[in-house]
């Protein structure tokens, strides 16, 4: 049984309202941290286990169950599955007050590997309506729905969205929001491999520059592969917190001298966002 209430959350950052990122309108949590590094990962920002913002399990629900109309939640990263006791207490929070609140969640681990996994992990699985699992693969990279690469999976867990899933699989696209304070952020799953790229160099040709969320967390270019495996077993230093493994891409600092800045939070393969100030 997990704890209702206790433990933190180590969160890269929330959103109370997304289209793009699973069914319905829904809330995302990005996570802070995932052990594994694949290649074209847009979500450098969220890699490092360092980092991120401790939220209370407790202040999360109130949170998400506080929201208006939104059916659930989206659980994505960074890798929620390496803090799975913390997200489990939180589904079972907010149920409380909203049964009827539904789950979804994206891993890098395939789901065999996480039916293999901890005792939490499986706690979450347990938890979830929709899994979209698998590693991004950049060479397969594909417009499908919410989801980067042909080889990741939407697995229903539940019988809530199974009809759905008999729909067209085509890319749910990008959805851009303009917060009150000026930032510009986006989510969803970008539709080409290279989208980052051509949108720094978009940005670029309007004079602006993207400055990455973390700067804690400068970029070493060329980091080697992550010591995950995403179809072997979730390993017990999976779930570690603390176990970074190999090389931390991390992010680039901002270059001095641009014209404007902005702040480019990547937050996975499927997820990214922009903030700007124009
Ligand atoms: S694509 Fe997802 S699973 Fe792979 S390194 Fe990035 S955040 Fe981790």
């Amino acid at each position: 049984m997990v704890a209702l209430t206790s433990g933190v959350v180590s969160v890269a950052r929330t959103l109370d309202r997304c289209t793009v990122l699973g069914p319905g309108v829904r809330a995302v949590v990005w996570v802070q941290g995932c052990p594994l590094r694949c290649h074209g990962c847009v979500a450098a920002e969220t890699l490092p286990f360092e980092g991120g913002t401790a939220r209370p399990v407790a202040e999360l629900a109130d949170w998400l169950a506080g929201l208006g109309p939104v059916e659930g939640v989206t659980l994505s990263g960074g890798e929620p599955f390496s803090q799975p006791e913390a997200l489990a207490a939180l589904l079972d929070a907010v149920r409380e007050r909203r049964p009827e609140f539904t789950a979804m969640a994206y891993s890098g681990f395939r789901h065999e590997a996480l039916r293999r996994g901890t005792a939490g992990q499986r706690a979450l699985l347990d938890r979830l309506d929709l899994l979209v699992d698998g590693p991004y693969v950049a060479s397969r990279h594909a417009p499908l729905r919410w989801r980067g690469s042909a080889n990741q999976r939407v697995i229903a867990l539940t019988g809530r969205y199974e009809d759905l899933l008999a729909g067209p699989d085509t890319s749910a696209g990008l959805e851009v929001s303009l917060a009150a304070d000026g930032t510009l952020s986006w989510a969803g799953v970008p539709p080409v491999p290279d989208f980052r790229d051509r949108l720094d160099a978009q940005l670029a040709a309007r004079g602006f520059a993207l400055r990455r969320a973390d700067p804690a967390h400068p970029e070493a270019p060329g980091s080697p592969p992550g010591p995950g495996d995403p179809d072997g077993p979730a390993r017990p230093g999976y779930a570690d917190p603390a176990g970074t493994g190999a090389g931390d891409p991390g992010a680039p600092g901002d270059p001095a001298g641009r014209p404007r800045e902005a702040r480019h939070d990547s937050t996975h393969d499927d997820k990214d966002e922009v903030r700007g100030e124009p």
